[in-house]
């Protein structure tokens, strides 16, 4: 993949913080490395004499974020923090908001004691395609170690704290200069580094590698299987808009692509294997309406009460979300997916049409496999979404 770094641009940089902007937004440009806020940058400098890590903040998108997008916070009391035996994820934003030394800043990512653990002044952290793919398929970890040798391989665990804590186990007693970065399983990449630039180009390498490796092993052919012909939109929109209980925008996605994964057979099978990367469950949800036959209604229905067993078998204090699907796969016709607006319509768009592509490849490699059902209920349901809902 393309590296966007331009020395002349990053000269005009006065500051540490004003470096990491400009290579977090050159991040932000690769939507194969994050889509819609997905991935997280951070680094560590002083402010006012003491010790601090800037990261970015929540609400911000690396493509457009700017200085006062990152929350600058207390590195010390990030480490301490990194030590205790147990937290619950709410007590960490906690933590780690009264440890902003200024208040009127974001609240910082959930992935800031993580960043204060890596001691390099640098850290980025991606969801790349080509390392999720490679990650999310039934030989993984070992084409992941083949792959990346020097790198430090983290077995999924929910982001947040344990996450967090996870990674201080394993590196307490590491020579960091031994790894290149780390690969996190089912999710994502770190690199870092003293430097910005040296830092986003681990981050180019690490997932032109990725990309190689699947280039060789992963190729993809599309082909068109059955002539697009039209939704019936008003009827969609009507239904859709009654289950969720607002007006819904629609995004029709009839893409080669598209076209493509709709055609597979055991489309029920094929297309109901989880999430590219955990959090893009919340925009998602772990499945799509696959429709088969013609009667929405029906399909409609069904999904909804299968979505009301998986809620029930999992829950314990939660607040059901509305069991509605987020998108929709008709077989041999399109990919329709739902939102409020258009634009969040289009979201979910885009994130489908990542996970398509890493789907197909990944069946290359073996068969695609994300993580585990209760895992997806522990990251559609964390505490930290529910207490939005909560409010
Ligand atoms: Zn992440």
């Amino acid at each position: 993949m393309k590296n966007l770094y331009k020395s002349e641009e990053a000269k005009k940089c006065k500051s540490d913080l004003d470096l990491r902007v400009y290579t977090s937004n050159l991040l932000g440009q690769s939507d194969e490395l994050v889509l819609h806020g997905g991935g997280n940058t951070s680094v560590k400098t002083k402010v006012d004499g003491e010790a601090t890590l800037l990261v970015k903040g929540s609400g911000w998108d690396l493509v457009s974020i700017k200085a006062e997008g990152f929350s600058p916070v207390k590195l010390d009391t990030l480490l301490e923090m990194a030590k205790l035996p147990e937290l619950s994820d709410s007590d960490m934003v906690s933590g780690q908001k009264a440890a902003m030394t200024d208040s009127l800043a974001p609240n910082p990512s959930v992935e800031a004691i993580l960043h204060a653990l890596i001691p390099y002044k640098f850290v980025d952290h991606t969801h790349a395609d080509a390392i999720v793919t490679i990650s999310n398929s039934v030989n993984g970890i070992a084409n992941i170690k083949k792959v990346f040798p020097k790198f430090l391989i983290v077995d999924y665990v929910m982001p947040g704290f344990i996450l967090a804590q996870k990674i201080y186990e394993m590196t307490k007693d590491l020579n960091w200069d031994s790894i290149e970065g780390i690969i996190l399983h089912n999710h994502g990449i770190f690199t870092f580094d003293n430097s910005a630039e040296e830092s986003y180009e681990k981050m180019i390498n690490a997932v032109t590698q990725a990309e190689v490796f699947l280039e060789q092993n992963a190729k993809i052919h599309l082909i068109n299987k059955y002539e697009p012909s039209e939704c019936d939109i008003v009827k969609i929109t009507n239904l859709f808009s009654k289950a969720k209980g607002y007006e819904v925008s629609i995004n029709i996605n009839q893409s080669p692509l598209a076209n493509y994964y709709a055609s597979q057979e055991n489309l029920r099978e094929f297309a109901s294997r989880g999430v590219l990367t955990p959090e893009h469950i919340l925009r998602t949800k772990r499945l799509p309406l696959i429709m088969e036959d013609t009667n929405l209604e029906r399909g409609l229905e069904n999904y909804m009460s299968e979505y009301k067993k998986y809620f029930n078998q999992f829950s314990t204090d939660e607040i059901m979300l509305n069991p509605a699907p987020n998108y929709m796969i008709i077989k041999n016709l399109a990919i329709i997916s739902f939102g409020k607006s258009k634009k969040e319509a289009a979201i979910v768009n885009d994130i489908v049409e990542h996970t398509m592509m890493a789907v197909l490849r990944a069946d290359k490699l073996g068969g695609y496999k994300s993580i585990s059902v209760e895992d997806s209920f522990a990251m559609e349901y964390w505490e930290l979404e529910q207490a939005k809902l909560k409010k």
